[in-house]
């Protein structure tokens, strides 16, 4: 199934915040619930205020309530049930009088798209300088996807062990030390080296560095050839099984831009195990020695040669991009961009019973309020000094690869871009008394979105589980590995009128039974008030960031400040 989409999905989020946050709601009598009374406290000009009291529920709930349609077959990636989603968002787009900000003219950004699936006839052996070539089983002791996107790759290289596979130059840490790794396969562990300190790799929260992905594209930057990622349950944080499930059948990717490894790859512990003692090694002292500074890169004197053979699709499939021009001409080629995915998972005609996974949840409510945030900004008899983007991106459930793209190649260039505001899996539940804006407080924007938040009488809920690196699996993600300022803005778990534990029920109940599946559809008992809030604090945020005298960024010595100096070069 999806295993490993579901990792790397940023609706993971939700599920794995069962310990997390919560949010609030738009507060009744609050922050300029009044009508026509400005609150002080919510730092709009007046014509911006009024268009923000239109956001409405009930319009949320419309665009749910078709999304989720079964006519709409799950707006799965490629099939035409998404495209029909995306056409209606256009649609949309276009009714609220926004300019066309993708391909040609038009509300559309054309995104190549790569269906990749590792075949039987791939053979994967590793062998030892002396002893015994060991020929590996798929799925039980390794998986491997050819990342150049050809039909047939072949690896005949030295293992090289780098450790953890990271340079950090922020964190004055770089396993590589220079080696020459052209040509090579390096062999390397999962996540980073553990620490409590706050200020080396963020302490227990998980940076990206930790992340397999970012350990690919490091790999392939240097030129290596191949990749074998040494699994193992407790640095992982989730068991080989996930490895497994997520790497059977067709993996979906960017059509390739830059550099890859024909072979990505991880292998089961103990055959890490066989094949460092095969080279007179221990992994054990490996592991111990990745966690130094000194650590330098081994030649273990193995090979590994592999026959990679793959099935590939081509396809492709669209982000649907729209513009506000902003009223300053000063600032007007500067931008807000607000994002929300409007894939799913479409539907399975192989799948008996119910199979059109519907996403009414996950993540229509997303789209809903990028729509509300749309027309509102769109109304409002003022407009914004700053351009504002808005941006229903696609295939994120296969990897936020939308967004990806668009971050790749936006309308308006990356350093430009003020701030992301993204919305994931809103729950129509109710009115919030929390808000989730977790990575938020990486930005030089946190002291207004504090103050934002008690206007709005919202609590900020801290993510729970740093360590499980949540942000790196939302499409805000994409626009922070570009250097753009970027979060996303959700409800907590306590809600108005319940208990907080209230919410986590009602978020175990969802995860356990709809997460992902065909169940997760729209009922008339959905309450939208939650999303209606969510929008109104997003467009008040949004307003404010399209206003500031100077342009959003990082903390110092963030991770993502070199990508966006860079882009400001
Ligand atoms: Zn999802």
């Amino acid at each position: 199934m999806q295993g490993m989409t579901r990792i790397v999905s940023a609706c993971l989020m939700v599920c794995l915040s069962l310990l997390c946050l919560s949010l609030p709601a738009w507060p009744e009598g609050g922050a300029g619930a009044a009508k026509g009374t400005k609150s002080p406290s919510v730092r709009l000009p007046g014509a911006a205020y009024a268009a923000l009291e239109t956001i409405s529920p009930e319009r949320i709930r419309w665009h749910v309530r078709y999304l989720s349609h079964d006519l709409l077959e799950g707006r799965g990636t490629g099939q035409r049930g998404g495209d029909i989603a995306a056409e209606y968002i256009a649609t949309q787009f276009a009714e609220y009088g926004l300019k066309p900000a993708g391909d040609h003219g038009t509300y559309m950004q054309k995104v190549p798209l790569v269906g990749i699936t590792t075949l039987p006839e791939t053979t994967f052996s590793l062998i030892p300088k002396q002893g015994e070539t060991m020929n590996l089983k798929p799925l039980d002791e390794y998986v491997a996807t050819d990342q150049t996107q050809q039909a047939q790759s072949d690896v005949d290289a030295d293992i090289v062990y780098v450790g953890y596979g990271i340079e950090a130059p922020e964190y004055n840490w770089d396993d590589y030390k220079g080696t020459d790794v052209r040509g090579k396969v390096l062999l390397m562990l999962v996540n980073e080296p553990p620490s409590d300190d706050p200020k080396f790799f963020k302490g227990k929260a998980l940076t990206y560095y930790g992340r397999w992905t970012y350990k690919y594209e490091e790999a392939a930057r240097k030129g290596a050839v191949g990749v074998l990622l040494v699994h193992q349950t407790q640095m992982a944080s989730y068991p080989w099984e996930v490895v497994r499930n997520s790497n059977s059948g067709e993996k979906s990717s960017l059509k390739a831009e830059g550099p890859t490894l024909k072979v990505a790859s991880w292998i089961h512990f103990d055959v890490a195990k066989r094949l460092a003692s095969a080279s007179k090694m221990d992994l054990d002292k490996m592991m111990q020695d990745a966690q130094s500074r000194d650590f330098h890169p081994v030649n273990l004197g193995a090979r590994l040669k592999a026959h990679m053979v793959s099935k590939v699709r081509n396809f492709e499939s669209n982000n649907v991009v729209a513009m506000l021009p902003g009223s300053d001409r000063k600032v007007a080629d500067e931008a807000v961009i607000y994002t929300a995915h409007y894939d799913h998972f479409g539907i399975r005609p192989e799948m008996p019973g119910d199979n059109i996974f519907n996403g009414a949840q996950d993540n229509a409510t997303g789209c809903g309020i990028l729509l509300e945030l749309a027309r509102a900004f769109g109304a409002s008899a003022q407009k914004p000094r700053r351009s504002i983007l808005f941006a229903a991106v696609t295939a994120e459930e296969q990897g936020l690869l939308g967004s990806e793209y668009l971050g790749k190649h936006p309308p308006i260039p990356a350093g430009k871009i003020t701030l992301d505001l993204n919305y994931d899996d809103v729950k129509p539940l109710g009115a919030p008394e929390e808000v989730e804006v977790s990575g938020a407080e990486r930005t030089s924007f946190y002291p207004e979105v504090q103050a934002m938040a008690k206007d709005f009488r919202l609590a900020i809920r801290p993510d729970a589980r740093p360590e499980a690196g949540h942000f790196y699996r939302s499409d805000h993600f994409s626009f922070a590995r570009v250097g753009v300022p970027s979060f996303s803005i959700n409800e907590g778990m306590k809600y108005k009128g319940h208990p907080e534990s209230w919410g986590m029920q009602q978020e175990q109940e969802y995860v356990e039974k709809h997460y992902h599946q065909p169940s997760d559809e729209y009922h008339p008992e959905m309450d939208f008030t939650g999303d209606s809030a969510m929008a109104r604090f997003g467009f008040a945020l949004g307003w404010e960031a399209a206003t500031l005298p100077k342009l959003i960024g990082w903390q110092k010595g963030d991770e993502f400040e070199a990508a966006r100096v860079k882009s400001q070069q």
